[in-house]
């Protein structure tokens, strides 16, 4: 039998399933990777060693009492960013304003987890409030990539994404405002999958931007990927946004065929800006599409320059009205230092934010001002209006769009060449996708010449899941599975 820590999610829950491996077992496994591994990649901002031990005894029960034969994740360890709420564990969503909160409730994600038998192992590290693209920002010290240490994991769900592919973790999962699942997974090798907007209930998420906030999963492979989807989604009438359907199967799309398939290409997708290792895999992978049957073709979106300026006045804007609560008065940390409630709210945001997000509380404060309102905020939702209506009208004519998800990979930690405004290019073809709220996944398409992963998009229409699913399968079906760091 393989290690267990290096099997797939799916493969574990198979084999505890079988009987084969007790989930105690398992949990000894990855507590001890974990051990070994925080102090050199710090995925975890809070790991739940005695919890996960207790949780794995309740679930053995369960599974030895037949309640569990439905779900091929139980007893598997996995992670969630520390953005989602988990009842009596700290969740601090990376910030120094929550580093001692506790929720007393749990999301619906997590609760709907923990019917499926799953072991919460830890909560993972990320970009504080999950603005940023690098989890350089968080208030517990950044994350490493697992291919090489000197590099970033992207963000903001890196934590999420450096645990899957380190192996302190068997899946996790993450947040998506603007590409923040595709991205990491993309420069640290796994899969991550960010689903319609409406799709999973948003209860229990601490808010970035609520019209684009999307929860979602991160994996060793597609399947493992699919199948927590699968776990998490479902209508909850607890979230305003979370949309009513029939059915939330997609593991019935994990077929390995493409054939007639329509995918387009989008010009903008690998135009200026595009790293040459990662337009030649990109270009690869199509091949590999076209080989199988698929009718790839270029097409044309519009408006696509205007993507990243106005995903940033809208979240912004969100960013400033959500995180008004945290006043040092109702939530988290309050300042010792004020002698009336002005300076008790201006020394507890000062104290308790860090940089970038005060930065971007400032530019949403302005775009959203009387003065600049029509000029910048309007603008921009006008123009997300013409960027959803620009992608309606590619899925008119294909099934699904391809390209790459970053157009450079992970770039070095306190890289002096990337600041702030340099790496937000880093979401110049994902953030859109958030703006038209359609499904998305970043697969892995090869390896760079400095030795670090690729990333490839398939973009779905609205709730057609399937299309990306079934184009994802396929592709790493012919990719021989998953790719997996040897080095770790
Ligand atoms: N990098 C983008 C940002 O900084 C995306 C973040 C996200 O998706 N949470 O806002």
């Amino acid at each position: 039998m393989k290690e267990i820590t290096s099997m797939t999610a799916l493969d574990l829950g198979g084999h505890i399933k079988a009987k084969n491996i007790s989930v105690t077992e398992a949990v000894k496994a990855q507590i001890e990777i974990i051990k070994k591994r925080e102090p050199l990649f710090n995925s975890y901002i809070t790991v739940l060693e005695e919890e996960a031990y207790s949780q794995a005894e309740e679930v053995q029960k369960r599974i030895d009492d037949g309640e569990l034969s439905w779900s091929p994740l139980a007893g598997v360890p996995m992670a969630v960013k520390d953005n989602i709420c988990t009842k009596n564990i700290k969740t601090t969503s990376a910030s120094k304003m929550l580093a001692n909160y506790v929720p007393t409730y749990d999301a619906t994600v997590v609760s709907k987890l923990k019917e499926a038998g799953a072991i919460i192992i830890g909560k993972t590290n990320m970009d504080e409030f999950a603005m940023g693209s690098s989890s350089e920002t968080s208030y517990f010290g950044p994350t490493k990539n697992p291919w090489n240490e000197k590099h970033v994991p992207g963000g903001s769900s890196g934590g999420s994404a450096a645990a899957v592919a380190g192996e302190e973790a068997f899946y996790s999962l993450g947040t998506d405002t603007g590409g923040s699942i595709r991205q990491p997974a993309a420069y640290c090798g796994i899969t991550g999958i960010k689903p319609t907007y409406g799709t999973v209930s948003r209860y229990g998420l601490i808010a970035y931007a609520s019209s684009l906030d999307t929860i979602g999963t991160l994996g060793r492979n597609v399947s493992d990927c699919v199948a927590s989807l699968e776990i998490i989604s479902g209508h909850d009438p607890l979230d305003g946004s979370s949309v009513e359907k029939s059915s939330y199967s997609y593991t019935k799309s994990l077929i390995d065929d493409v054939k007639g398939m329509k995918i387009g290409i989008p010009r903008d997708y690998m135009g200026d800006g595009l790293d040459d290792d990662i337009r030649k895999s990109t270009l690869e992978a199509i091949e590999i599409f076209r080989r199988r049957g698929a009718i790839v073709e270029e097409c044309d979106l519009s408006y696509m320059e205007y993507a990243i300026p106005a995903y940033y006045a809208i979240s912004c804007s969100e960013a400033s009205s959500n995180l008004s609560r945290y006043d040092g008065v109702r939530y988290g940390y309050r300042t010792d230092e004020y002698d009336d409630i002005q300076d008790l709210y201006m020394n507890s945001r000062s104290e308790g934010l860090g940089m970038e997000v005060k930065r971007r509380l400032m530019i949403g404060g302005l775009v959203l001002s009387s003065d600049y309102y029509e000029a910048y905020y309007h603008k921009a939702i006008k123009i997300r209006r013409l960027i959803q209506e620009s992608y309606m009208k590619a899925f008119e004519s294909y099934d699904l769009l391809i390209g790459p998800t970053t157009p450079k990979s992970a770039p070095a930690i306190n890289d002096s060449s990337s600041d702030s405004q340099k790496r937000k290019l880093s979401g110049m073809y994902s953030s859109s996708i958030n703006l038209a709220g359609l499904p998305a996944v970043s697969i892995p398409c090869g390896i760079d010449k400095s030795g670090l992963p690729i990333g490839l998009q398939l973009i779905g229409n609205h709730f057609e899941e399937n299309n990306i699913i079934r184009a994802a399968y396929t592709f790493e079906s012919e990719m021989g599975g998953r790719i997996r760091n040897e080095k770790i």
